[in-house]
């Protein structure tokens, strides 16, 4: 499909809730346009379209020009959020599975609001998207429909913050910079908090493609939360506290790996 091709980024939405129906929309003010059935169907606030198993749908959303807009999903007295790009339902498995495809800075933006513990320092949130970026671009295809859910399985997402948020300058401000080894993007791992040291891969039972692992020595001590491989937040804010620029907790965490422009 040619608007994959546009959207670098693609993500399964919901799955959690194993939809059984689901719900599109254009937010306040806005169109969107509904492809399905071998018909266009231009929606405007407040019109949504609703899409159920039974009905075995297959539907793309579009802007007006066949493009990335701003649209909403529900799965009906569950979940809404809104998203930016464009948006695929598709029946499988006895569920609908709603696919977001969006822009990469997009879903920088909105890993990083989603993904960072409350409080953290505008240098640890731009440590968090140079992460989340390198993910995105060494890990795809993680999924039978996509390259990534929304769950921690992949990256935590919600819809995306606003353009004026630390979250988006933070993404903004490290625009198209990634971790690097061997002149590859790294398949860049981060967890909660490591506890005092991280782990490799191989003492956390994971596998994950371009940079070998250390454990490292981190400021966090407290009690572990997550895998401890790569970047450990509750140390990377520690850090920034303490005056380390992003480089700088990059360097820490993830020895020996260059930061580079993709
Ligand atoms: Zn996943
Ligand atoms: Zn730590």
């Amino acid at each position: 499909m040619c608007l994959a091709v546009l959207l670098p980024v693609s993500v399964t939405v919901f799955s959690l809730f194993h939809p059984k129906t689901l719900e599109a929309a254009p937010p306040r003010g806005h169109q969107i346009v509904v492809h399905t059935a071998g018909r266009d169907v231009a929606l405007e606030w407040p019109h949504r379209m609703r899409f159920r198993l039974a009905g075995s749908p297959r539907a793309t959303i579009t802007g007006m020009d066949g493009g990335a807009c701003d649209f909403v999903l529900s799965v009906p007295g569950r979940i809404t959020r809104a998203y930016r790009g464009t948006g695929e339902v598709l029946t499988d498995g006895g569920e609908l599975v709603a696919v977001v495809h969006m822009d990469t800075e997009i879903a920088v933006a909105s890993i990083v609001a989603a993904e960072s513990p409350p409080g953290a320092p505008m240098n640890a949130l731009e440590a968090q998207a140079v992460v989340a970026r390198s993910y995105l671009l060494a890990a795809g295809k993680r999924h039978k429909h996509s390259d990534f859910c929304d769950t921690t399985h992949c990256q935590f997402l919600r819809s995306p913050p606003p353009p004026d948020s630390q979250f988006s300058r933070a993404a903004g401000a490290t625009r198209g910079l990634v971790l690097v080894y061997n002149g590859r993007p790294i398949e860049a791992l981060y967890s909660a908090n490591c506890g005092g040291r991280t782990r490799t891969l191989e003492q956390a039972g994971l596998t994950a493609r371009g940079y070998p692992y250390f454990a490292v020595r981190c400021i966090a001590g407290g009690s572990p939360s997550g895998h401890r491989v790569g970047l450990c937040q509750e140390g990377a804010a520690l850090m920034a506290k303490q005056g380390a620029g992003w480089r700088q907790i990059l360097n820490h965490y993830f020895p020996g790996a260059g930061i580079e422009s993709r």
